[in-house]
């Protein structure tokens, strides 16, 4: 049975401990064979340096780094300078994002959309990036409608973008669906799923809250009633998000990208039981 194709995301590390705990954690998931690593990058460049700095370390191990690019509160000046110094560094790939800027940041900057900065990517370098960007199954909080979602996520690859990573959900009919509904207005780049694995209760329903992905009711239920009995909420989600992605993989999504929390247990855990699966199968 063919290894299904994945990649791996990480927020660069704040502080000396947290490096060093990434640097293992690493180790750990290079054992998967990721296609690439990615990193994150702050909403007006915050982790900028942190984010570059993980890149090249995952670089010099010998794997490839993939940073995240926002344009929010950026201007084209400093979004080129942040790719000359990209290619400087023979990065290739990207995962190119509007962003979030915190509540009073300032100004928007002056490329309002992922569209914008794929198309100034584009006329800047060239081919020179190969370009992720995001796609929302369950729809971006702020979009209008689905329609207008669709259409946004349809400009983006207009503009020249290679392949999409979803926002995390739990039903894999939302993914099944949005691929459907873009291959209607002519979408045909890969569209991996983005998995968020289930460890902790409470930061799933913060995080959830915030970028909109919906957990569903019999699953909150359940992670509700284990309290803070840690253990059985790692093995119901190790189960839920298994099943999750043996069914996106045997519907034909092209891969998946863990949203790994710079951990690698339950990442692993989950590619562990995938592994299991298809050669029992
Ligand atoms: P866009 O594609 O620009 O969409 C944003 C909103 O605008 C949507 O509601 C869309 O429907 C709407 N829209 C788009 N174009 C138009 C138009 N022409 N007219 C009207 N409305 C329009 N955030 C970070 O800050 N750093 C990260 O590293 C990061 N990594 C991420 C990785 C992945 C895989 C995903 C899924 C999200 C990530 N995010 C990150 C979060 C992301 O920045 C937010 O979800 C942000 O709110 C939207 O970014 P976008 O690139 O999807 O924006």
């Amino acid at each position: 049975m063919e290894t299904p194709n994945i990649s791996i995301e990480f927020f660069p590390p704040k502080t000396p401990e947290g490096t060093e705990k990434l640097r293992v954690a690493r180790q750990k998931l290079a054992e998967l064979q990721p296609k690439y690593f990615s990193v994150t990058f702050g909403a007006g460049g915050s982790t900028q340096q942190g984010t570059l700095d993980t890149v090249l370390e995952i670089q010099s191990e010998g794997h490839i780094g993939a940073p995240h690019l926002s344009c929010v509160g950026g201007t084209r000046e400093s979004i080129r300078g942040i790719l000359r110094e990209f290619q400087s560094h023979n990065i290739r790939r990207l995962v190119a994002l509007r962003g979030d800027l915190p509540s009073g940041y300032g100004g928007a900057g002056e490329l309002r959309y992922a569209s914008d900065l794929v198309e100034f990517i584009r006329q800047e370098t060239g081919d020179w990036f190969h370009i992720e960007v995001a796609a929302y199954p369950e729809m971006h909080p702020q979009a209008r409608s689905p329609q207008d979602d669709l259409q946004a996520f349809a400009r983006k690859v207009q503009a020249g973008a290679n392949a999409a990573i979803t926002q995390y959900f739990y039903n894999p009919d939302a993914y099944f669906q949005f691929v459907d509904n873009v291959a209607k207005l002519g979408v045909d780049i890969p569209i991996v799923a983005g998995i968020m694995p289930i460890t902790n209760y409470t930061q799933l329903m913060r995080f959830s809250e915030m970028c909109g992905a919906e957990i569903p009711r019999w699953i909150r239920l359940k992670l509700a009633s284990f309290g803070d009995d840690s253990a059985s909420i790692k093995a119901f989600g190790l189960d839920v998000v298994s099943q999750l992605c043996e069914k996106l993989l045997a519907g034909g999504a092209p891969g998946l990208h863990f949203y790994s929390m710079n951990q690698a247990a339950a990442t692993t855990a989950i590619w562990q039981r995938l592994q299991g699966s298809r050669t029992s199968a």
